[in-house]
């Protein structure tokens, strides 16, 4: 339930609806916007019944909110929730954002020369995974703490903003002394405690969809942490799992239209993990930014023949460069501009 004030209505007014809703046992979410003073209903299980909301005074409407998340919904906010990291990068509101960087941190130099090409290309976050979701436990599990101290000089290095993976509470915490974003992995997206203790960690979150979850599912994993108190998420849209092995995942190109319309949240696609295939990349990155995408974040790696992760759907550094001048033209067709390069302001 929204409770939307009238224009005229008195800071007494909306303090009387507050406390009607503390009464019912609910928690009212003062919400900042343009033109409306609004007040959202959190903590109900079931519908509220709008008819003792209307007769109090200052009060125009109160409107059922349909879908099962609130916080994160358009009909709660109608304007782009638009993220700004420390280098200056926006991410939702209009820009296209790129961030590129190898699957997982290697070492001091392999990040260094990711960063410079990246860089170099025009993509403004740079990503590195230091702790990583393997599938098998054997497998190159990432540097850790040391690969976020890599990761963090090197995008300093570059002026470059940073995402980096955390897998667990106490990695979150770590993770984010060192980057701009920490990224919820898709496995990750059900781990509800994670996403709860995110909402205290300070940083924006990458939160990708997980492989199987439903854009419902999806949005209500980001209602964890926006309930937590964080309002800064950037939902991934990072393939869902199909049938044909032709591709890694299914990227799921729809799901880009239909989030932005349920959600002000921004929305990037991954074509890295989206597809598995090098070969694909570059097209779907056309595809997502024509869908509508915020932004892209494609694994690239100074030489993908010889990374420890994800080689296979990492781009070379003349390809990442080439993915970005391609993505670049695909925003001005549209009136929009890539993150860092405000040619249509004004
Ligand atoms: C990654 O970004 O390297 C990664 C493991 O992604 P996902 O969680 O989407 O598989
Ligand atoms: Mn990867």
């Amino acid at each position: 339930m929204l409770i939307v004030m009238k224009s005229d209505a008195t800071p007494a007014q909306v303090d009387e609806v507050c406390r009607q809703i503390e009464l019912l046992g609910l928690r009212p979410v003062p919400i900042p916007g343009g033109g409306r003073t609004a007040i959202g209903i959190t903590g109900n299980d079931r519908a509220v019944d709008p008819g003792p909301f209307v007769g109090l005074e200052g009060v125009r409407d109160a409107i059922p909110v349909s879908a099962p998340y609130k916080l994160v919904s358009r009909e709660w906010r109608p304007n782009d929730t638009v993220v700004t990291l420390p280098n200056g990068t926006r991410i939702g509101g209009g820009a296209v954002c790129v961030m590129g960087g190898p699957c997982s941190i290697e070492s001091d130099a392999q990040i260094h020369a990711a960063a410079a090409f990246v860089a170099e290309a025009g993509a403004t976050v740079l990503r590195g995974g230091a702790f990583k979701p393997r599938t098998s436990p054997y497998a190159f599990q990432g540097l850790g703490e040391e690969g976020l101290r890599m990761l963090r000089e090197a995008g300093r290095a570059h002026d470059l903003a940073t995402v980096s993976e955390a897998m667990d509470i106490a990695g979150a915490e770590l993770v984010a002394e060192y980057v701009d974003i920490v990224q919820v992995g898709a496995r990750n997206m059900h781990s509800f405690g994670l996403l709860r203790a995110l909402g205290s960690i300070g940083k924006p979150i990458l939160l990708k969809r997980g492989p199987a979850s439903t854009i419902e599912e999806w949005l209500l994993a980001a209602e964890y942490i926006l309930d937590a108190g964080n309002s800064e998420v950037i939902l991934c849209e990072r393939g869902i799992r199909g049938f044909d092995p032709a591709t890694r995942n299914v990227l799921d190109l729809a799901a880009i239209p239909v989030a932005k319309s349920l959600t002000h949240l921004p929305v990037i696609a991954d074509p890295s993990h989206g597809t598995g295939r090098r070969d694909a990349i570059l097209p779907m990155s056309r595809a997502a930014v024509a869908a509508g995408a915020d932004g892209l974040i494609i694994e690239a790696h100074p030489h993908p023949d010889q990374a420890r992760s994800d080689g296979k759907q990492s781009l070379y550094p003349a390809q990442f460069h080439q993915a970005v001048l391609e993505v670049r033209q695909v925003a001005r067709a549209l009136g929009r501009d890539l993150a860092g390069e405000a040619v249509n302001a004004g």
